[in-house]
């Protein structure tokens, strides 16, 4: 049985990295006085059953939530920056592989645009931050099965008895579970989105030469082979990959598996090893048709899935977190009812247009670059020659990856809401 009160202000449900950092981050803004509780159906602090070998492409903005968080610091030393990205989308049979577009990933006072950092270190610090926090009431090993929306609050059902049996209650829930999400559909609401014939082939490399903080996206006909650097000499292969012959790939052995991997990531940093497993993922686009009603809000996978291509995916939950924060900062502050649909009305109107376009411009990218037609060889190659020969539009299109452009909450600027 887990020590439990039954009523919250908030309850986050599902603690991936999204309900993490905003049960992190609404303790940090409302106090420790207000009660946060964040719920996952998975017991907290196990080793999982099935781990994540992912390492994420976290844009500057999402690294100043995580400094503001103060979890930074003990993740910095892991984080590689992303200094230079190299383009290509050059045939594997090409003995030359000739560079697109290369650029500087550094925006404005020469901070890095992106860093590269594994999943799995990621969530250890968070969960290590929620803890310390104390007053966030960790219930772990309880899946949230449904709720009711009353007038005044959120009923919640979970699977597994609480500490008095009585269920827990809330002016706000917050689902943050994930693609599949539970409690978009108890909720009623609808995504919009298609599943893609492609799977995200991910593994990490060892190589013989230092990469030098260069990340590399190579445009292959079945799907981007993004090259990103790790600290030391080794690098987390992204690969998307026609979902038939992926899986067929990953079912390689470990042979079998490094020369598809060398294949495609040629010799330029001297000789390769796998330095750790593999596993790949389906790879969909959804959109929820809204990310709020009243007393219930979604963030994260819940709310979106994007197309890997840009590696933005949890980059735009963690925009979700400072969004939702700052409107409920700002809502308790006039001594308002935080889970109002007035409220949530706000976080739904910065948050749904700008993950939409986004959802959008990865789509068409992945369309555009994973084909082999020579009408959209050509427009692209003329496109990015363009963007070559242009700095102004390399350095707009770096500052957007680095989530640092639009409306941005404070958050993400660093700034406590
Ligand atoms: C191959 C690949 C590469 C990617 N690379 C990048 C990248 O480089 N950069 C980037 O920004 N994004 C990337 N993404 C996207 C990123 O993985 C996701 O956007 C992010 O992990 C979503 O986090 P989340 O916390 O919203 O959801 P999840 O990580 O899915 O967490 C959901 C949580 O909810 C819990 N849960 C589920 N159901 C319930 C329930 N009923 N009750 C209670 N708890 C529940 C689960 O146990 C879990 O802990 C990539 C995705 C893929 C597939």
């Amino acid at each position: 049985m887990t020590q439990a009160q039954s009523r919250y202000d908030v309850v986050v449900a599902g603690a991936g990295t999204v309900g993490l950092a905003l049960a992190c981050a609404l303790t940090d803004t409302l106090g420790p006085e207000a009660g946060i509780a964040l719920v996952d159906r998975a017991p907290f602090g196990r080793e999982p059953a099935i781990r994540d070998i992912r390492a994420w492409a976290i844009a500057a903005g999402s690294k100043r939530l995580l400094e503001v968080l103060g979890v930074w610091e003990e993740l910095a030393e892991h984080a590689q920056p992303i200094t230079a990205v190299d383009i290509t989308d050059s045939s594997l049979n090409d003995a030359f592989r000739p560079i697109l577009v290369s650029y500087d990933n550094r925006v404005e006072g020469d901070e890095p645009a992106t860093y590269i950092l594994e999943s799995e270190r990621l969530n250890t610090a968070l969960l290590r931050a929620a803890q310390a926090r104390g007053s966030i009431a960790l219930l772990g090993g309880h899946a949230i099965t449904g709720f009711a929306i009353d007038e005044h609050a959120c009923t919640i059902d979970v699977e597994g008895d609480l500490e008095d049996g009585t269920p827990l209650r809330t002016p706000l829930l917050v689902a943050a579970d994930g693609r599949a999400s539970r409690l978009r559909e108890v909720a009623g609401i609808k995504t919009v989105g298609w599943s893609y014939p492609q799977v995200g082939i991910v593994t990490t490399v060892r190589h013989e030469k230092p990469h030098r903080g260069r990340a590399v996206q190579h445009f292959l006909p079945a799907g981007p082979f993004a090259i990103l650097p790790l600290t030391g000499n080794r690098s987390c292969v992204t690969w998307t990959e026609d979902a038939e012959r992926g899986r067929a790939i990953v079912a390689l052995d470990d042979a079998g598996f490094l020369a598809e991997v060398h294949k495609r990531f040629g010799y330029r940093l001297g000789d390769v090893e796998l330095a750790g497993p593999r596993a790949s993922w389906p790879l969909d686009m959804h959109l929820a048709r809204a990310f709020a009603i009243n007393r219930f809000a979604l963030v994260g996978d819940a709310a979106h899935g994007v197309h890997p291509i840009a590696g933005q995916g949890l980059n735009l939950g963690l925009r979700d977190v400072a969004a939702l924060t700052e409107v409920v900062a700002d809502t308790a502050r006039l001594g308002l009812d935080i889970g109002s649909l007035t409220a949530l009305e706000r976080y739904e109107r910065w948050r749904r247009l700008d993950s939409m376009l986004s959802a959008a411009a990865f789509d068409g990218l992945n369309r555009l670059f994973s084909n082999d037609f020579t009408v959209a060889r050509t427009a692209r190659d003329f496109g990015l020659g363009l963007i070559e020969r242009m700095p102004a539009l390399k350095g707009f299109f770096v500052a957007e990856a680095a989530g640092l452009t639009g409306d941005i909450p404070k958050l993400l600027r660093g700034l406590r809401p």
